[in-house]
């Protein structure tokens, strides 16, 4: 059980507004089950501090000395700035600990906030003929309603400090825009969520577990969450089960795996369309059953195999706008060959080079089709034609050639799988990346090493990653090949 005494900081109202249960294992859970913060993570944070020192260049700016994690001494240090006067405050500390008379309920809390600014304003304050705003400058390019809360919690905690409320608190984001955030709208949002927040956290339990790919894919919690998730078949690892469809589910009954593997969708109307409702069904019913299940008409377009054909995966550094690695992986069924070229930048200056060799690859081979997985390829192709004014006539005969097979497959196929990323459908059929563990969101790490240090193994482990998403890109196509002509096979061909 919580203990009743809760520091509750800025940073751990961010974390609850993202994941309830991160919160509460921040503040609770074994340390054992914690993994290292990721290097993409690290990452972020450096570049978030490096925009930090690009937005305050040439300003004066004053921060207050304290010890790590001393919030008392540096409070303290805060308010003689303050009282001072002082223009613009870095990382000062604000902190309450006395009851709030408007929020019995939050008796017992330290609250702390860390603003990255505190920036003196006209205005009459407990200090004098002046008061201070709060002023975040943060990584994201958009106002999201998170940093909107902790904005406005820092607000809160500063109108107790300096004895009157603070003019509206500002963002400054990634591009240097900057958002106002309206405290008359947010004020009784941030209320709610504390108070949600302090309950969570003085709970016995922590709140459900709830795999989300694209939120806990990068949390240090998510091997534990999804140990957790795994032994109790939670319903948010079944592929289209979104928390707004699980509480749809919950609220018809359907709790469990085998009760969603027979679900008639009229169990869940309207709240879920019939559409959607089959599908989940379906998908439960493969991972149920562990075999993967028809959808749809088999795909009439993609018949056969062609003689040559292309597999292509690219690596990308979106921070820097450039496209570090072509990977196309050649597979002659006639000569019964595979050869895989990646066209690397060993520097972001390089992308028009690496550009023209991938394309001269593709022109070497006129009449091959070009698979990849997901979308993201061929909108990449599209911008970098225009980048570097590749004629219409070649796009539109360049264009056709491309086959998504991750759009193929969502069309006549569901698998036993928790998602339909590469990694994911591909490890079901038995292929193993060599690096493992390694991801994607790494090799944008790798690269900037690279950069930094000409590390030959951070380039070999890029092009072997890319290598690897190119063959496993294949694998698919060949299994999808298969299973449109009913013939599933056996793919465990890269052990
Ligand atoms: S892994 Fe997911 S569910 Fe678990 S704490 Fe992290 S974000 Fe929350």
């Amino acid at each position: 059980m919580a203990s009743s005494m809760i520091l509750l900081t800025d940073d751990l109202l961010l974390d609850y507004a993202r994941c309830h249960r991160r919160a509460y294992l921040h503040r609770e859970g074994d340390r054992h089950h914690r993994a290292p913060e990721k290097d993409f993570v690290l990452k972020l944070r450096r570049e978030h501090q490096q925009q930090i020192q690009r937005v305050l260049a040439g300003q004066t700016v004053v921060t207050p000395q304290y010890a790590p994690q001393d919030w008392p001494a540096g409070a303290a240090a805060t308010e003689t700035l303050m009282a001072a006067g002082v223009e613009q405050i870095h990382r000062g500390i604000l902190r309450w600990t006395a009851p709030l008379e408007a929020f019995p309920q939050w008796t017992g809390l330290e609250l702390v906030g860390r603003p990255t600014l505190l920036v003196k304003q006209p205005g009459v304050s407990r200090f004098g003929d002046w008061c201070y705003q709060p002023v975040n400058i943060k990584l994201g390019k958009r106002p999201k309603s998170e940093y909107k809360l902790v904005a406005m919690f820092q607000g809160l905690i500063l109108t107790q400090v300096q004895a009157t409320p603070p003019p509206d608190p500002q963002l400054i984001l990634r591009e240097g825009s900057s958002h106002r955030v309206d405290s008359g709208y947010w004020l009784g949002k941030m209320v709610a969520a504390v108070t949600d927040c302090v309950a969570a956290l003085r709970g016995p339990e922590p709140p459900e577990v709830f795999i989300s790919r694209q939120r806990c894919s990068l949390c240090p919690w998510y091997d534990h969450c999804h140990g957790v998730a795994v032994a109790i078949q939670h319903l948010s690892l079944v592929p289209g089960v979104t928390p707004g469809r699980y509480a749809s589910l919950q609220g018809a009954g359907v709790t469990s795996l085998a009760q969603l593997a027979v679900l008639q969708p009229e169990q869940v109307e309207p709240e879920i369309e019939p559409a959607i409702a089959h599908h989940l069904q379906r998908q439960a019913q493969a991972i149920f059953e562990n075999r993967p299940l028809p959808l749809g008409r088999m795909h009439p377009s993609r018949p056969s195999l062609a003689p040559i054909e292309l597999y292509f995966d690219l690596e990308a550094e979106p921070d820097q706008d450039v496209d570090f690695l072509f990977g196309v992986f050649c597979v002659n069924h006639a000569k019964q060959t595979e050869t895989f070229h990646g066209f690397f930048a060993e520097h972001p200056r390089d992308e028009p080079l690496i550009w023209q060799q991938f394309l001269a690859l593709l022109h070497r081979y006129p009449t091959a089709p070009i698979f990849h997985f997901s979308p993201y390829e061929v909108e990449t192709v599209k911008r970098l034609s225009q980048r570097y004014r590749m004629s219409q006539y070649s796009m539109r005969s360049l264009l056709p050639r491309f086959i998504d097979v991750h759009a193929w497959l969502m069309q006549v196929a569901v698998l036993p799988v928790e998602n339909y990323s590469l990694k994911s459908v591909a490890k079901w059929l038995g292929f193993a990346w060599r690096d493992q563990g390694l991801s994607g969101d790494q090799t944008v790490c790798l690269y900037n090493q690279w950069l930094d240090t000409a590390d030959q193994e951070a380039m070999a482990m890029i092009r072997r990653y890319n290598e690897d998403d190119c063959r496993a890109t294949h694998l698919l196509r060949m299994w999808l090949h298969q299973w449109s002509q009913g013939e599933p096979g056996n793919f465990s061909k890269y052990p």
